[in-house]
């Protein structure tokens, strides 16, 4: 296939090498060594005094489903169980349970119920949620669907969780056309029309306006006791923009939504102003499924902006993993991508929420916590479950200690195994041995910030129609951009 945009000769191709050398012409000299972010962590380890700390709590990738019913058979022959039209067994062990079902289905309301509960005993300093609401009957998705779904949890959470500050993101499936957002339209989505609506008691005027346009937004933090933080940003990115099972991005081919130009624009303004900033997302920028040419400029920012974003998190994956940012020119650590385990049990997963107990003056954060939730439990609650640090043995959370975490997966089977297995919170897919090549692979996933790097980490190809074919043609439909009239021309 020719795409026509080839044949005309005002484009040209647009390299991401380019992009990330324009972005890094302008890396100020104390930033040069890669090592800001270690160095606030030492700084706070030799503090006698004890720091302040804020406590934030993301959920994420709810996927409820309302047609879950209890006793509805937990194995069926489509994506998703549990629902009437899979037949009522007989049989104890595959009945649907009251609370969720550890299997292929997505979660009932009473999940969320118990996870509001538990929330509300936490009581948060900010209660953050990054998409994915609507189960995986897709199938069905149409913008009534949707919409069904987003304003269910817009409501339970404006009726119960309203007390707390709340800073939303969608998800891939909290579009009508499922995972689908064409930012080419002079006309937003109708969702983000539908979620700013849902969302304006939670976004200031500013972000609303920037919100409407795209789906991206930032504002300043504020906390549950209504103190806002004038020099802290919360910066929330629509990773619809890099997913690449959003197909509209086979015609965009340079910076959808200008949302990359709008994040370097962001970040100059917040280094101008001596703000830090906390980012948010959907999809992990490192996953398998955010694009690469975006995902390199993504990370060439995060680099020349080390000093500014104190922390970051993402869903979708729906398994709790972590990945280091390397600096490009030094290829140390120099940020963190936390990825949270989902809400729902798809597939075969224990539901989970986050907790990130955060330094008040700097936001980076000290612990995070993962609460756990068991469907199968008599009377089951959200409980503590594992805290980063303690469990992995790690010093501080610096990207430093990252690395060294690492390094110790490379020779350790079991530490490897506990990795692997809280992916999905010890969920029912084991995992029973991990050799060389597959602690390699954890070992370069966990190090790498962008997927291509993760592979050539393996020594594997970037692209193969053999071992990966869905990313790689994606990958091939989707590259190479062009630079037609925009992105970047910011730091020119
Ligand atoms: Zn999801
Ligand atoms: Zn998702």
């Amino acid at each position: 296939m020719e795409f026509q945009v080839c044949e005309r000769q005002w484009y040209t191709r647009a390299f991401a090498q380019d992009a990330v050398d324009k972005i890094l012409r302008h890396k100020p000299e104390f930033l040069q060594g890669d090592n800001f972010l270690n160095y606030i962590y030492e700084e706070i380890a030799n503090d006698t005094n004890e720091r302040e700390t804020l406590s934030f709590v993301q959920f994420t990738d709810l996927h409820l489903d309302l047609d879950y019913t209890t006793g509805a058979s937990t194995t069926c022959d489509t994506v998703m169980c549990c629902r009437p039209e899979n037949g009522f067994p007989e049989d104890p062990s595959i009945q649907a349970g009251e609370f969720g079902s550890v299997a292929f289905c997505d979660v009932p309301p009473s999940v969320l119920y118990k996870m509001g509960d538990k929330v509300n005993e936490l009581a948060p300093d900010v209660l953050f949620w990054t998409g994915d609401v609507p189960p995986h009957d897709l199938w069905e998705y149409s913008y009534d669907h949707v919409k069904r779904y987003v304003g269910f949890l817009s409501e339970y959470m404006h009726a119960n969780l309203n007390q707390w500050s709340i800073f939303p993101m969608e998800g891939n499936h909290d579009y009508g056309a499922m995972n689908s957002q064409d930012f080419s339209t002079p006309h937003p989505d109708p969702m983000i029309t539908f979620q700013l609506e849902q969302w304006s008691d939670w976004l200031d005027e500013d972000a609303q306006k920037e919100y409407a346009v795209h789906g991206y937004y930032s504002q300043p933090l504020k906390t549950s006791d209504g103190t806002v933080f004038p020099k802290v940003r919360v910066v929330a990115v629509n990773t619809e923009a890099c997913y690449n099972m959003n197909f509209y991005l086979m015609k965009l081919r340079d910076d959808p939504g200008d949302q990359l130009q709008w994040l370097e624009e962001t970040l100059y303004k917040m280094e101008a102003n001596g703000e830090i900033g906390i980012l948010i997302g959907h999809v992990p920028p490192a996953d398998a499924s955010c694009l690469n040419q975006w995902a390199t400029r993504y990370t060439a920012l995060m680099d020349r902006f080390q000093h500014i974003i104190r922390l970051q998190f993402f869903g979708h994956v729906h398994m709790e993993m972590h990945n280091t940012i390397r600096g490009f020119n030094t290829n140390k650590p120099i940020g963190i991508n936390f990825w949270a385990g989902a809400m729902t049990t798809y597939t075969f997963a224990y539901p989970s929420f986050r907790r990130f107990i955060v330094d008040k003056e700097t936001m980076l954060p000290l612990k995070v916590e993962t609460w756990k939730f068991d469907p199968e439990a008599e009377n089951p609650e959200f409980f503590y479950d594992h805290e980063m640090t303690e469990y992995y043995g790690m010093t501080d959370l610096s990207p430093a200690s990252f690395d060294a975490l690492a390094d110790r997966f490379l020779d350790d089977e079991d530490l490897s195994l506990v990795y692997l297995r809280t992916k999905s919170q010890n969920g029912k897919k084991k995992v029973e041995s991990c050799d060389e090549d597959c602690r390699l692979e954890v070992y370069c996933q966990t190090r790498n910030g962008v997927y291509n790097d993760k592979l050539l980490c393996q020594n594997q190809d970037i692209h193969s129609w053999v071992h990966d074919p869905i990313n790689t043609l994606m990958e091939t439909t989707s590259d190479p951009w062009y630079a037609s009239h925009k992105y970047p021309h910011f730091t020119q």
